[in-house]
């Protein structure tokens, strides 16, 4: 029996970064993932095959979080393949960086619509199973679990990225009074806030050396995170080990928030 077994999940921008490795933990922990993402169908495809490795359900649905009946559709399929849901790791998300006074209103509305509308968006459909479902005993001792993927930026000021940090800053209000308002249906609501992780959307700031060296002067444990780093962290808040764990924060940062 492992940890996420019977379980049925949904990570969005699933097929990229962390939210790949996620999904691949998520499904070797022994849940059926549903792999949301919005271009590149040969990657979304090569993460299902991957999860269907690890002998649990897997499909790719593509769609945009920010749209409301894209959103709507993903989960009516998801209802349709699974069943229900017991997992959402609210994970898509974007930089559209600019001087702040060069920064245009449709990078500021991509940043927001799709960091933190698309998270009030799916955490809303998923949040309409579980009230309608109530407790199932017999898959896990909450009626439903989310994860909102924040940052390190939530509460770090970033120049030049005002529209993302804007974006987290919105998710950890968002998640924590989610948090509260659905603890009592026991709706467990937490963030992941990764530090600097290897993925796409970073890249300048880890492939040079003199690039990755500057980096590492802000974080104290010395080396990059690793996509795995937050999968393990996610697949711990998913699970009925995180039970008690409510509207919490996650820093998973190698110290970033120290300095
Ligand atoms: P990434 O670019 O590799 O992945 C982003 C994913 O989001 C992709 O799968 C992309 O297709 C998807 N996406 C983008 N717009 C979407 C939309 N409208 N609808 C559905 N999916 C969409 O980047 P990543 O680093 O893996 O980022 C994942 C999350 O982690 C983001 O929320 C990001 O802000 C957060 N994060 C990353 C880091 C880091 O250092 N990499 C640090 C802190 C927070």
């Amino acid at each position: 029996h492992k940890l996420l077994t019977g379980q049925r999940a949904l990570v969005t921008g699933a097929n990229s970064g962390i939210g790949k490795a996620v999904a691949i933990a998520l499904g070797q922990a022994g849940a059926d993932v549903v792999i949301n993402y919005v271009d590149d169908d040969a990657a979304a495809t090569a993460v299902v095959e991957e999860i269907k490795k690890s002998g649990t359900r897997a499909y790719a649905h593509k769609a945009d979080v920010s749209s409301e009946d894209q959103v709507a559709a993903m989960f009516a399929r998801m209802m349709q393949e699974f069943g229900t849901v017991d997992i959402l790791v609210s994970n898509a998300g974007l930089q559209r960086d600019s001087a702040f006074h060069e920064m245009t209103l449709a990078q500021w509305n991509k940043v927001l619509n799709v960091n933190l509308t698309g998270q009030f968006l799916c955490a809303r459909a998923a949040v309409r199973e579980f009230l309608r479902r109530g407790v199932v005993p017999s898959v896990s001792s909450a009626a439903g679990k989310i994860i909102c993927m924040s940052s390190v930026h939530q509460e770090i000021p970033w120049g030049g990225h005002v529209n993302y940090a804007s974006s987290k800053g919105g998710i950890k209000l968002l998640m924590e009074s989610m948090a509260q308002e659905l603890a009592p249906k026991r709706i467990r609501v937490n963030a992941i806030a990764p530090g600097a992780i290897r993925t796409p959307i970073n890249t300048a700031a880890w492939q040079t050396k003199e690039a990755y060296d500057s980096l590492m002067t802000l974080v104290p444990y010395g080396r990059i995170g690793e996509p795995e780093d937050i999968a393990r962290a996610a697949v711990w808040l998913a699970s009925d080990h995180s039970d008690y764990v409510v509207g919490t924060t996650l820093f998973v940062d190698g110290g970033m928030t120290l300095y």
